[in-house]
């Protein structure tokens, strides 16, 4: 039995804020759960996070207020907490000051997400997302899918589905096929459940989908493997997705900016079948030279085009 943990980064809309969407999951074997929740927090306790759920776009921004605190870094962890918290509560009260709602309300928002990782420089910010990188490198028997949208070249095709479904079911045709090509005894089915970031709308969207492709397949492949319709969680609470979205956020940054230390770390684990990345496709023009295309081209055909 395989769970499959499914997150996105970036927006479907059309043009929306980020030039891509992603769709990726990061599937492990049931029975290596309980360590893969282990090294996690672990690497959560050895930053002092708690339980604070780890998200990574957040995670690598600047704090400006952390920059207008001198000598921040050698301050301890509780000094550094008190210190931007009183930092944000003058930012708060000047905007409400000023009467810019719009932007209070937007800062205010900003600072909630953030609020747990304020004891942390920015460097140890990144260093922390390096290590877990790090982490799910090191997971051998993990397989990541993912679907990453390139919406300007997705708009200039004839497409009768949204940016979203299309992610959707080339993840779920991915993990179908990569249970049914692992090796196994002839009467043994090697069975995966989609477990999913919740969110209403893509809940009941992905629901539907899922019941369609049980019924008659996606477009690549019957479904045998795969079981239920995707369970949908609270990714506060659950650390294997925070993976995903890590996941997700390397590739992305990958090919929007051509950052490549997370990407190193996360593509390790991208499912290939020999030397050819079956399971991470990039969804754009013929020519792309990125390294995705290139893991898909090796055989000599370009599939990234499918
Ligand atoms: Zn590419």
């Amino acid at each position: 039995m395989f769970l499959c943990y499914v997150d996105e980064s970036g927006t479907p809309d059309i043009p929306g804020n980020t030039s891509h969407f992603i769709l990726a999951g990061l599937s492990i074997p049931v029975n290596r759960w309980r360590e893969c929740d282990a090294a996690l927090n672990a690497i959560k306790q050895r930053h002092d996070l708690g339980d604070a759920e780890i998200h990574v776009a957040w995670l690598m921004r600047a704090y400006r207020e952390q920059d207008q605190i001198q000598n921040f870094a050698d301050m301890d962890a509780s000094k550094r907490r008190a210190m931007v918290e009183s930092q944000r509560t003058l930012t708060l009260h000047h905007l409400l000051r000023t009467k810019n709602h719009k932007l209070y309300k937007q800062t205010k928002k900003n600072y909630a997400q953030t609020a747990s990782y304020t004891h942390l420089t920015r460097a140890e910010r990144i260093a922390l997302v390096h290590e877990l990188a790090a982490c799910v490198a090191g997971w051998r028997y993990a397989r990541l899918f993912a679907e990453c949208v390139d919406k300007a070249h997705f708009v200039a095709q004839v497409r009768d589905k949204t940016v979203d479904e299309q992610a959707f079911e080339q993840i779920v045709s991915r993990f179908e096929q990569y249970l049914q090509n692992m090796g196994r005894p002839a009467d043994e089915t090697r069975y995966g459940m989609l477990i999913h970031d919740n969110n209403q709308t893509v809940a009941r969207r992905h629901t539907e989908l899922m019941k369609k492709f049980h019924a008659s397949g996606t477009l690549w492949t019957g479904i045998h493997s795969l079981i239920e319709t995707p369970l949908f969680v609270d990714s506060q609470l659950t650390g294997m997705i925070q993976v995903a979205d890590l996941c997700g956020y390397a590739l992305r940054r990958y090919l929007e900016n051509n950052e490549t230390s997370l990407f190193d770390q996360v593509f390790q684990r991208a499912d290939r079948v020999g030397n050819i990345v079956v399971g991470v496709r990039h969804f754009t023009k013929l020519a792309c030279a990125c390294r995705i295309c290139a893991g898909h081209r090796r055989a000599g055909v370009n599939i990234a085009t499918i």
